[in-house]
């Protein structure tokens, strides 16, 4: 059997969303800034692309920019901003989970002359509105904060963050790339400036991605060239990848709650019979499943390593991340499990499991009796589980 557990990571291109890529790489293949027909036929496409992510968003087309994916929109949002706002002040307020994307911009920035907070979250990983109220002086001029976290899949109060940046006219990104299809994610409603999306998390294809901005709100053009994407952007138009991140965002929007609410069914049911299973476990993120992405789980097993318990599930055909797949192939804890309060030892041996709208729960019988043998084989020769058995005793008495 092999099962896939790592959405988070990556999806697969539905295969609809694949056929109607496809005849844009071959017969379709114009260049959309070309003025003789191969060029309009492939404009007309990257249009109807571009009113599908707006219609999805609740923004208009002219807001939707078109980027290689997460990790650019996020650059371009926060980066863009920052250059273009630096006359009225340079600082910055994120949060220390933020996706590498967010927090390696947020250096860069600092490098350059600006100050960023990295704000702390609780041991769920909510950021708290108060503490980004707290955070704003009268050089404030943007605020990051993700959507939905990628490795414990907290939900973050960003509308009530929006508002505070708002009253205090601050711009406001967040990085949607883990909460389009599994959570609603309306640009309006949720009072946002800009806002990023990666095609390659929601069944689109990889090296595509979306910038939101709002009309109005200026940031420096990213990539220097053509005049692209209204000379923000320049570079010629992926015009598959483009087709295929509008096809893959209408589908996400339509079935949004018939997979949300099959992922946390199928998901409930793995973190229950886990939790059923093992003694000396840690499920990290919030408990409230309504303020969780429907297909987020994440557990520290005391006293073994991820990397171990991945290879074995790895052996028996069950892809899962240690950490997040960013971070893997460094020996350094996960930075979001260490912000909400894993004790470093604890942290090592930590998994995500992440849930996409096909799995089942014969998949998750399968995984979890894997799992089981493997813990216990692993911590019978594990010479920290009995003193690291302490450890977390102290750790859940705090929480
Ligand atoms: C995957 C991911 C990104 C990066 O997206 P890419 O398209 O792979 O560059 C950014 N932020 C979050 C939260 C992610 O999960």
């Amino acid at each position: 059997m092999k099962v896939y557990l790592d959405h988070s990571a990556t999806t697969y291109v539905d295969k609809d969303v694949l056929e109607g890529m496809l005849p844009y790489f071959t017969d379709v293949f114009g260049n959309g800034s070309s003025q003789h027909f191969y060029g309009r036929e492939a404009l007309k496409a990257i249009d109807e692309a571009r009113d599908k992510v707006a219609k999805a968003l609740n923004c208009k087309s002219t807001e939707i920019y078109f980027t290689s994916g997460g990790s650019e929109s996020d650059n371009m949002a926060i980066k863009g901003y920052a250059l273009a706002h630096k006359d009225k002040g340079n600082h910055i307020i994120t949060s220390k989970i933020e996706h590498p994307a967010v927090l390696e911009s947020c250096r860069k920035l600092e490098k350059m002359g600006f100050e960023v907070t990295y704000l702390d979250v609780d041991n769920e990983g909510f950021v708290d509105p108060k503490a980004v109220e707290a955070a704003i002086t009268d050089k404030t001029i943007l605020i990051t904060i993700m959507l939905a976290n990628n490795e414990i899949g907290t939900i973050e109060p960003i509308k009530e963050i929006a508002q505070i940046a708002k009253a205090h006219h601050i711009a406001i990104h967040t990085d949607a790339v883990q909460a389009i299809g599994n959570i609603p994610v309306d640009v309006q409603d949720l009072g946002v400036d800009m806002l990023a999306l990666s095609g390659h998390k929601f069944y689109g294809p990889k090296g595509i991605g979306v910038l939101y901005k709002k009309n109005g709100v200026k940031i420096e053009r990213f990539l220097d060239g053509g005049e692209q994407e209204r000379n923000l952007r320049a570079s010629t138009l992926n015009t598959p990848g483009i087709v295929g991140i509008g096809y893959a965002i209408e589908k996400a929007v339509k079935d949004l709650d018939k997979n949300a609410k099959h992922m946390a069914e199928v998901r409930d049911y793995f973190v229950k019979k886990v939790q059923d299973s093992l003694e000396y476990i840690m499920y990290n993120g919030p408990k409230d499943s309504s303020k969780r992405l429907p297909g987020n789980s994440d557990f520290s097993f005391v006293g073994i390593e991820g990397e171990g318990i991945l290879f074995h599930l790895d052996l028996a055909g069950i892809a899962v991340s240690s950490g997040s797949a960013c971070s893997s192939g460094s020996l350094d804890p996960s930075h979001v499990l260490l912000a909400i309060g894993v004790p470093m030892a604890i942290a090592h041996g930590s998994i995500r499991f992440s849930f996409g709208k096909m799995n089942t729960k014969e998949e998750v019988d399968y995984t979890v009796d894997v799992l089981v043998k493997t813990v216990n084989q692993l911590r019978s020769m594990s010479p920290i589980y009995d003193e690291l058995i302490g450890e977390y005793k102290k750790c859940i008495m705090k929480k």
